[in-house]
C-alpha cells in the first residue's frame, strides 16, 4: 500500500472518530485533499483510493495540473473529480478560475464576489465561501469578522455566485487545541448569519481545519477540512 493511500485511510478514520466524538454524521464532513506543489501523480494516487475532491491555492498551478490529472485518471475518476480554489485570487485570474473550480473558498471582498459573479453568470452559478480573518492577523487574508455580515449582505445581490458558507485559516498555534476558540467563533458567526435569513445566502458549509488541527475543526462543525501535508507529505 502506498503512503498516500495509507495517509488517506488514517485521515478518514480520524474524521470518523471526531464525528463520533461530537455526535455528527460522518458524511457531513468532506475532505479537501490539498495538492498544491504536488504533482498530478500524487493526485492520481489519491483519486485511485476514491478521493475525488482536491484543493489548490494557485490558479496557474491548477491550470497546468488539472488537465494532466484528467488525462491520467480513468473515466470514472474523472467524472467524480472536483477542484476547489483555497488560496488568494487575483482579479486577472478570475475568468480562468471560474472555469477550473467548482468552489472558491477564498472570497474576501465584495468586489471579488462581483467579478466572480459576472464571469460565472454565463456558465453556472458558482458556489463560494467567504474567507474570514478570524484571528484579526495583519498578514492574513480574509474579511474582518465585524465586516462580514455587511459584505455578505451586499454579495447576496450577485446572481452568478451562491454564498455557501465561511472559511478561515486561524492563527498558527503549537497545540491543535489552540485553534478551537477560532473555529468556535467562525461557527458562531455562520450561525448568526444564518439566522438573518438573507435571501440567496445558505451558510451550510464551514471550511476550517488543516493537517494539524482538522479533528478539532470537525468537532467544532467543519464541513470541509483542507488537508495537505498529512496526506501528501511535507512540502519543504
Ligand atoms: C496549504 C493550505 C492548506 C493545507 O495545509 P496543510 O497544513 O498542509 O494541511 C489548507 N488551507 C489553505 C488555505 C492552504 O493554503
Amino acid at each position: 500500500m502506498g503512503i498516500v493511500s495509507e495517509n488517506l485511510r488514517n485521515i478518514r478514520e480520524q474524521i470518523k472518530l471526531a464525528c463520533e466524538k461530537s455526535g455528527r454524521n460522518a458524511d457531513s464532513v468532506r475532505l479537501v485533499a490539498v495538492s498544491k506543489t504536488k504533482p498530478a501523480s500524487a493526485v492520481l494516487s489519491a483519486l485511485a483510493e476514491g478521493q475525488g475532491l482536491f484543493g489548490e491555492n494557485r490558479v496557474q498551478e491548477a491550470r497546468e495540473k488539472i488537465p494532466l490529472v484528467a488525462a491520467g485518471g480513468d473515466a470514472q475518476g474523472r467524472d467524480g473529480i472536483e477542484w476547489h480554489l483555497i488560496g488568494p485570487l487575483q482579479r486577472n485570474k478570475v475568468k480562468i478560475a471560474v472555469k477550473l473550480f467548482a468552489m472558491v473558498h477564498s472570497v474576501d471582498s465584495v468586489s471579488l464576489a462581483q467579478e466572480l459573479s459576472s464571469r460565472a453568470l454565463t456558465i453556472r452559478p458558482l458556489p463560494i465561501l467567504i474567507q474570514v480573518n478570524i484571528g484579526g492577523e495583519v498578514q492574513k487574508n480574509g474579511l474582518p469578522p465585524g465586516d462580514t455580515i455587511d459584505a455578505i449582505s451586499q454579495m447576496a445581490a450577485f446572481d452568478g455566485v451562491q454564498i455557501k458558507g465561511l472559511m478561515t485559516v486561524p492563527p498558527a498555534t503549537q497545540d491543535p487545541q489552540g485553534a478551537r476558540p477560532y473555529f468556535k467563533e467562525l461557527a458562531e458567526l455562520a450561525a448568526t448569519i444564518k439566522r438573518l435569513q438573507i435571501p440567496g445566502v445558505e451558510m451550510t458549509e464551514l471550511s476550517m481545519g488543516m493537517s494539524h488541527d482538522y479533528t478539532v475543526a470537525v468537532e467544532e462543525g467543519a464541513t470541509l477540512v483542507r488537508v495537505g501535508s498529512a496526506l501528501f507529505g511535507s512540502r519543504l
